[in-house]
């Protein structure tokens, strides 16, 4: 039983079928001018129009890139080199996915200056907070729609009409949010959003960057520096030959989550809350991380005293539940997750962690399957006697 969506998600038969195809037979270069070339350069267009009318962006806006994480060091660093000369302050948060995170530690080190702003028990930045950030050498506000880790959605609208108000850029970190709730960039002031593909049922290894270009102050020329050089590809935005198969199947996933994704949404959601309803009410000393409402509807973090996190994922995945104990990036390491300790857990708190993402092909069998086997799990771990790591309370309990 797959609960790991956030990490990644299956791909939907129907992108298989698209990118199968387009494997096959859009061999040629997209930038080749034989036919063979067009019709690359054809698919590349038409699948432009598609993920740009996801979120209400003109299609020239669109920048296709290998992933999420190279939409946001294109993102974070290019505008940091462009608009040096303005400024060298960045906004940001304390829960920002490591691509974010370590692009604005590395531009600190470079001497840049970043605020990381605090954010609520919730998971939720301060409005006013933010305000107070920003000066007259700020160049970006870089605050991720919704969390990966806890779920939390940022009043998005809100952060861009301040960013506006003050002229400086700002970019979201998109990544869990599209093709799962409604985003519209021109509505909410967004001026460039990263997203990926396999986040949503696409293929691994394609992503994409908004740079709204309104003609005047924002243009990815006059304020984005590239980070790679080469051709021309992606208007030098980022060069090099495109994924055709890749972006094709992306536009597929993308298609489809827009036909599905309000019907799918209230269904996780349903099937969020009796998830999180449940577990509070059967497991004691259990808690829910993040926002009750204002959170994704496939997202349920929780927490358990005196439940090392990676012991609960080793004996869920003998019950063949894969599900995390934090963000994917951060499972192989043993430090506790900065997103927890940022709304307040403790240390302890923070490895004791359980995140379960749904997706679309979750079926309530499996929910009813996970709600029965949990607080088993659970109490067999209480009841085990404590191995050499594990937290218990507070103490680190030797053997
Ligand atoms: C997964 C994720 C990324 C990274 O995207 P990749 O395509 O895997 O590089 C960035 N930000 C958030 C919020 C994510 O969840």
């Amino acid at each position: 039983m797959y609960l790991d969506n956030a990490a990644s998600t299956p791909m939907d038969p129907r992108v298989v079928d698209v990118i199968t195809d387009h494997f096959k037979n859009t061999y040629g270069n997209a930038s080749s001018l034989h036919r063979m070339g067009q019709v690359a350069h054809q698919v590349m267009e038409d699948s432009r129009q598609i993920v740009a009318d996801l979120i209400n962006a003109n299609k020239e806006d669109i920048y296709f890139t290998s992933s999420g994480t190279e939409s946001d060091n294109i993102a974070i660093t290019g505008v940091a080199l462009k608009c040096k000369k303005k400024g060298n302050h960045i906004i940001t948060t304390s829960i920002e996915h490591h691509a974010i995170k370590k692009t604005c530690l590395e531009l600190e080190k470079q001497g840049f200056d970043i605020t990381f702003l605090s954010v609520d028990e919730y998971g939720q930045i301060s409005l006013d907070e933010l305000e107070k950030a920003i000066t007259d050498r700020t160049v970006l506000i870089s605050v991720m729609f919704a969390n990966n880790e806890i779920g939390t959605i940022q009043p998005i609208k809100k952060i861009g009409e301040i960013a506006k108000r003050y002229d400086v850029i700002f970019h979201t970190d998109a990544v869990q949010a599209f093709g799962k709730v409604a985003i519209d960039v021109k509505n909410m002031n967004i001026d460039l959003l990263s997203a990926s593909s396999h986040k949503l049922y696409g293929p691994k290894g394609v992503g994409l960057l908004y740079i709204r270009n309104n003609g005047e102050r924002i243009g990815w020329s006059k304020v984005v520096q590239p980070i790679m050089y080469g051709g021309s590809h992606e208007k030098k935005m980022r060069p090099s030959t495109e994924n055709v198969p890749g972006i094709a199947g992306f536009a597929k996933a993308v298609e489809i989550a827009k036909e599905e994704m309000h019907k799918e949404a209230k269904r996780l959601t349903k099937l969020r809350d009796k998830i999180i309803k449940s577990v509070l009410e059967s497991i004691d000393g259990s808690y829910l991380n993040g926002h009750p409402t204002k959170r994704l509807p496939n997202n349920v973090s929780l927490g358990f005293k005196c439940v090392d996190g990676e012991a609960l994922l080793v004996s869920l995945n003998m019950e063949d539940i894969g599900a995390s104990t934090g963000s994917a990036c951060t499972s192989t390491s043993k430090s506790p997750s900065h997103v927890l300790l940022a709304i307040g857990r403790t240390p302890e708190e923070a490895t004791g962690s359980l995140r379960v993402t749904l997706g679309k092909f979750t079926t309530n069998d499996e929910i009813d399957y996970f709600l029965e086997t949990l607080p088993i799990v659970i109490e067999q771990i209480r009841s085990m006697p404590p191995l050499d790591s594990w937290f218990c309370c507070g103490n680190r309990v030797q053997i």
